[in-house]
């Protein structure tokens, strides 16, 4: 059966030596996050990935969900009462408001919690997952009334929510969305329309499921300009805040898909059902991008957790299956065969593997903590900036940790051999598992449109300049480093691709939009592996250090941090070269062909 175990000494060594988490200690909620807290907090919750919700994620995946026919849904077994114990733990309010119930740490320490859970239990980490997020959208745009009645029963697990935006004829494109709203005189609306692909629309885990939904109120503008968000909960609320009878919301089907199965993915049908104008009107597209945005984080968490997942079981693999000898002569004479780890092409794999986690791992820390900043800090400036790269950074994150995150969990059931098709081994469903990270929340393709059609040269470009100036200013810094230089080499050279990259759109994109859209996912890619290479250049640099103060019992770890790193700038990083010359060679191939050609 597959294993999994949370990496927490790789996580404490980011935010303790990498990003000195306690250099935050101004922020609210740090000061509480000493170093022994976090210890604590991120032992406690391996322990409950570990024991919990990995066991349940096989059994899960083979049972699936249940549309009951009074139109309820069943969760695979032993999904409800995780989620008591995930709600009881405190894990859903650890980074929310106090003011609301919630814990007020780190948003960081959730981001970890995050990862864990969806390695552990990816289907199941989107319960509590879609929770947090539609507690971030109403503590954002929610009315102070709105706040009270919804949020403590959300943070406590009582009530889940709900992300509702898709509709059979519209996905990517919001405009097309048709869902009605209508006035009932009193406040609040009449919601009427069918959504798809609703994750987590229905279920047996909470007591009321409070769904946001985007529609459009009668008259008001076609297109993204026209749609409002709104909260509307299953079950009507009485005044005592005890929940009453269904509000004129159903699930319609569950979807039968590639993976995800203890995960409902649902239609959710309204049917004049009562809800609430969260935020403006009309601006409901703003208010959800709080959602998107911490969901869009969430999604490549996924992408990192699903990689991780999957290479544990493919390096325990690799070191029990016995084929082959070693090329340079037995390694184990004693026995029929050597293990296949020995085998150079299978360490090129999991190597690949292990340098993209780490590094993905440390990308997404570093986010998180500019997320913490940008939302806490007292400070406008160092707001801002944390505003600007998250702003910039969110699509490359969810475009590249789930692009490369599946490709990870394919080359990791590669290692398995025919035994990886067969479901048994389990390393098939990381596959099935990881493929949708790539498609919702926006698919790929239309994240890396949004980073170069909108991000790139917002503010006058002002986030990749910040971007360029912080990883070029830290090659300088470390320029005499002879520890580091073999790493700085190569990450100035494609920092380099990357700039010349960002040049060409400028020159070429503005008169000729295909350039851009052509190029666009080579470079979120580009962008994604100078990301990546330079958070190498910060690990290596932090455990170089630690290695000179005596490494505390972790030299072994520390040393193969080195290795790694040398691995992903001789073997991974060309690869934004490759890149480059894609993006500039434009669309007029790309584009010539009539679409009766294809
Ligand atoms: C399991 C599952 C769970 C989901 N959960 C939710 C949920 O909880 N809530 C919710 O609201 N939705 C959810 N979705 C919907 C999901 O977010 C959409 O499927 C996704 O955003 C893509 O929309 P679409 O399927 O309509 O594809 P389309 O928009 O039709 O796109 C099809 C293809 O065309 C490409 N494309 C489209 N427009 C452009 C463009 N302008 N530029 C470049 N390429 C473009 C896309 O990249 C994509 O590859 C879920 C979907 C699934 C399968």
């Amino acid at each position: 059966m597959p294993v999994y175990k949370a990496p927490v000494d790789d996580t404490l060594f980011l935010l303790n030596d990498v990003f000195s988490i306690a250099r935050y200690n101004n922020l609210p909620g740090f000061a509480d996050a000493s170093a022994d807290v976090v210890e604590a907090v991120l032992g406690e919750g391996a322990k409950l990935c570990e024991e919990i919700l990995q066991p349940l994620n096989y059994s899960g995946d083979q049972e699936g969900c249940t549309r009951n026919p009074d139109g309820s849904v069943t969760t695979p077994k032993g999904f409800k009462e995780a989620y008591e114990a995930y709600a009881g733990g405190g894990w859903i309010g650890l980074a929310m408001d106090p003011e609301y119930g919630g814990q007020g740490l780190p948003y960081t320490l959730g981001a970890v919690m995050n990862e864990y859970a969806s390695s552990a239990n990816m289907a199941f980490a989107m319960y509590p997952g879609l929770t947090m997020g539609a507690i971030a959208a109403l503590h954002v745009h929610g009315s102070e009334e709105q706040k009270r009645a919804y949020l403590p029963k959300m943070i406590d697990g009582t009530w889940s929510g709900t992300m509702n935006l898709t509709e059979p004829h519209c996905g990517t494109d919001l405009g097309l969305l048709k869902t009605k709203a209508v006035p009932n005189g009193d406040g609040s609306y009449a919601i009427t329309g069918t959504k798809i692909f609703i994750s987590a629309g229905e279920q047996d885990i909470t007591e009321n499921i409070i769904h946001l939904v985007l529609a459009r109120i009668e008259g008001a503008p076609a297109g993204t300009k026209g749609i409002s968000l709104f909260v509307v909960p299953r079950n009507r609320i009485d005044e005592d805040g005890s929940v009453g009878a269904n509000n004129g919301v159903t699930c319609g089907s569950i979807e039968h898909k590639m993976g995800i199965h203890g995960n409902a993915t649902c239609v959710m049908n309204y049917d004049g059902a009562q809800g609430w104008l969260v935020g403006e009107a009309n601006r409901g597209l703003n208010a959800m991008f709080v959602m998107m945005n911490e969901a869009r984080l969430g999604v490549a968490i996924q992408g990192l957790a699903q990689s991780e997942v999957a290479y544990q079981n493919a390096v325990a693999y690799a070191k029990e299956r016995l084929q082959g000898r070693a090329l340079t002569g037995a390694k184990e004479p004693s026995r029929p065969a050597d293990p296949i780890i020995v085998h150079p092409d299978v360490r090129r794999t999991l190597m690949s593997i292990k340098a993209f986690n780490e590094a993905a791992r440390a990308f997404v820390l570093w986010n998180a903590l500019k997320s913490d900043v940008a939302h806490r800090s007292g400070d406008a400036a160092e707001r801002q900036a944390a505003d600007d790269q998250l702003g910039l950074m969110t699509p490359v994150l969810k475009g590249v940790l789930t692009d490369i995150g599946f490709d990870n969990a394919v080359k990791a059931q590669q290692m398995f051999g025919g035994h990886g098709y067969i479901a048994e081994t389990g390393v098939e469903q990381f596959v099935r598992d990881a493929r949708i990270a790539m498609i919702y929340e926006g698919a790929n393709g239309v994240q890396a449109m949004d980073l170069v059609g909108r991000k790139l040269g917002r503010d006058g470009g002002r986030a990749i300049m910040a971007f360029f100036n912080e990883v070029g200013g830290f090659i300088k810094d470390h320029a005499e480093d002879e520890g580091l230089k073999p790493l700085l080499g190569p990450l100035q050279l494609s920092l380099g691709h990357l700039q010349q990259a960002a040049m060409w759109f400028m020159n070429n994109a503005l008169a000729k939009p295909d350039n851009a859209g052509a190029g666009a996912t080579d470079f979120m890619h580009l962008l994604g592996l100078v990301s990546l290479g330079y958070m190498w250049a910060k690990m290596a640099g932090a455990a170089q250090e630690k290695l000179k103060a005596g490494a505390n019992g972790a030299t072994e770890r520390m040393n193969a941090k080195l290795v790694t790193a040398r691995f992903f700038m001789e073997r991974t990083l060309p690869e934004t070269a490759a890149h480059l010359a894609r993006i500039t060679a434009g669309a007029d191939t790309t584009m010539a062909l009539a679409a009766d050609q294809f």
